[in-house]
C-alpha cells in the first residue's frame, strides 16, 4: 500500500462546488462557472477575482521523487472563502419580469425570444434584467426547453453548443435591435434642448400631409392613408407621426443631433459590469446624409442593444442626467465583512430639467391616451 502513496484506508478530500438555490432566476445574469469553479459566464465571470476566494491545500515536504523529507508532517493550509457580491436585481421584481415575459414570448411565438430590463433611473441601479427562454444554472450544459430534450440525444455536438450558446446569451446586453418610434423621444429631447420647439402643446405647430420629401425621396408617416393633419409636439408623439419628427431631425441638423446620440451615449457600450457587451450600429456621422438623418430620426436603419436605450431613456427620466447602469452595488469582504460600495456613475448632464420634465409629460400621454394606450409598460 505505501508504495502507491496511500497511506491509510480512507482518504477524504474536501471539495466545492458552485450551487444556485434559484436555479432558473436571472440566470443570463448571474453565469456559471466551469469545473475549477473559475468563472464562464455572467457576474461569475465578471467578478471572478472578486468571487473566487484562495484554494486551501495540504503541504508537505518531498524530495524529486516524492519522499517525505523531515519530520514536520503535513500542513493543513485552509481556504480562504471569496468575497459576496450584493446585487442590484431585486429578486421579485426578477420573477415578475421572467413569468411576464415567458407568457409574452408564448402568445406572441417569438421564436427568438424575448428580454425585458428594468432600471432605476436615479441610480442605474439594474432591477431585474430577465432573457427569455432561460436555463438552469446548476445544469448550464443540459437542454432547457421540452422540445430540445426530445432530440438532444441524436444532435451533433456543434448543433448543442450553438443551442447552449444562444439560451446562455444576454441578450438585453449582447443583441441589438432597431428600436423604432420609441426613439421619437430622443429627436424631441434634443429639438426641445436645442430651442427648435419650445412649446410642446402648441396647436397647429405642425402638419402631417401623410408624408415628408427628403432629398427627393418621399418618406411616408405610417398613417399615410388618412394624415394626421395639424398638430402640436404632444399631439405628434401621441400619434407616433414620422413627418413630425423627421421635420425635428432636419431643423436639428446631423452634427448636433449626433452630438445628442453621443450624450445619450448610444454611441458607445453603456460600461455596465457585465461580460459580452455590444455597441450599437450607426452611420458614420460624416456619411449620414439628410435621408439617413430622416430615418433615425424615427428610429429606423441603426440598431443598438436594450440596455442602451433603457439608459438613455433613463437619463430622460431623472431630470436630465447620463448614468451608467449596473447590476452590483456593494462587495463584502468575506474574512472582514467591511462593506464597499461601488460608486454611481454620473456621465454629466444630456437635457435640463425642463426639457426632461416636458419629454415624461408627452410620453405619459402617449400611455395614457396615445397610441400605446394598452400599454403603460411597453418597451420602456
Ligand atoms: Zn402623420
Amino acid at each position: 500500500m505505501k508504495d502507491n502513496n496511500i497511506t491509510t484506508g480512507i482518504n477524504i478530500d474536501e471539495d466545492t462546488k458552485r450551487y444556485y438555490p434559484n436555479s432558473m432566476l436571472a440566470s443570463q445574469i448571474i453565469g456559471f462557472c466551469g469545473s475549477d469553479n473559475q468563472g464562464l459566464d455572467g457576474i461569475e465571470a465578471k467578478y471572478d477575482t472578486e468571487l473566487k476566494g484562495k484554494q486551501g491545500a495540504i503541504q508537505r515536504h518531498t524530495d524529486a521523487k516524492g519522499g517525505e523529507i523531515g519530520d514536520e508532517g503535513e500542513k493543513y493550509v485552509s481556504a480562504i472563502d471569496g468575497n459576496d457580491l450584493i446585487l442590484t436585481i431585486d429578486s421579485t421584481i426578477q420573477s415578475i419580469a421572467e413569468k411576464y415575459l415567458q407568457e409574452a414570448c408564448i402568445d406572441n411565438k417569438c421564436t427568438d425570444g424575448g428580454n425585458i430590463v428594468i432600471m432605476n433611473p436615479q441610480n442605474g441601479d439594474i432591477l431585474a434584467m430577465a432573457t427569455y427562454p432561460s436555463y438552469d444554472l446548476n445544469n448550464p450544459y443540459e437542454p432547457y426547453t421540452d422540445e430540445l430534450k426530445e432530440v438532444w440525444d441524436s444532435l451533433e455536438q456543434s448543433e448543442k453548443t450553438k443551442n447552449l450558446q444562444a439560451v446562455w446569451r444576454n441578450k438585453a446586453i449582447a443583441d441589438t435591435y432597431e428600436p423604432g418610434s420609441v426613439f421619437k423621444v430622443i429627436t424631441a429631447s434634443a429639438a426641445l434642448e436645442e430651442g427648435v420647439v419650445t412649446d410642446i402643446d402648441k396647436e397647429g405647430q405642425f402638419s402631417c400631409t401623410g408624408g415628408i420629401e427628403v432629398a427627393g425621396v418621399r418618406i411616408k408617416c405610417w398613417r399615410y392613408y388618412r394624415p394626421h393633419g395639424s398638430e402640436s409636439l404632444r399631439q405628434a408623439l401621441m400619434n407616433s407621426c414620422n413627418p413630425v419628427f423627421i421635420g425635428l431631425g432636419q431643423k436639428i441638423g446631423v452634427e448636433k443631433y449626433y452630438s445628442y446620440l453621443n450624450k445619450f451615449r448610444l454611441l458607445n457600450r453603456t460600461g455596465i459590469d457585465l461580460p459580452g457587451e455590444a455597441n450599437s450600429i450607426f452611420l458614420a456621422e460624416n456619411k449620414a446624409g439628410p435621408v439617413e438623418l430622416a430615418t433615425i430620426s424615427f428610429g429606423q436603419r441603426f440598431e443598438i442593444t436594450p440596455i442602451q436605450l433603457v439608459t438613455a431613456v433613463s437619463s430622460i427620466a431623472n431630470g436630465g442626467n447620463s448614468i451608467s447602469p449596473r447590476v452590483v452595488k456593494q462587495i463584502v469582504n468575506s474574512q472582514t465583512k467591511e462593506v464597499t460600495d461601488i460608486e454611481i456613475k454620473n456621465n454629466g448632464s444630456v437635457i435640463s430639467k425642463e426639457t426632461s420634465e416636458k419629454v415624461l409629460s408627452m410620453m405619459e400621454s402617449v400611455v395614457s391616451e396615445g397610441t400605446r394606450k394598452k400599454c403603460k409598460s411597453c418597451r420602456i
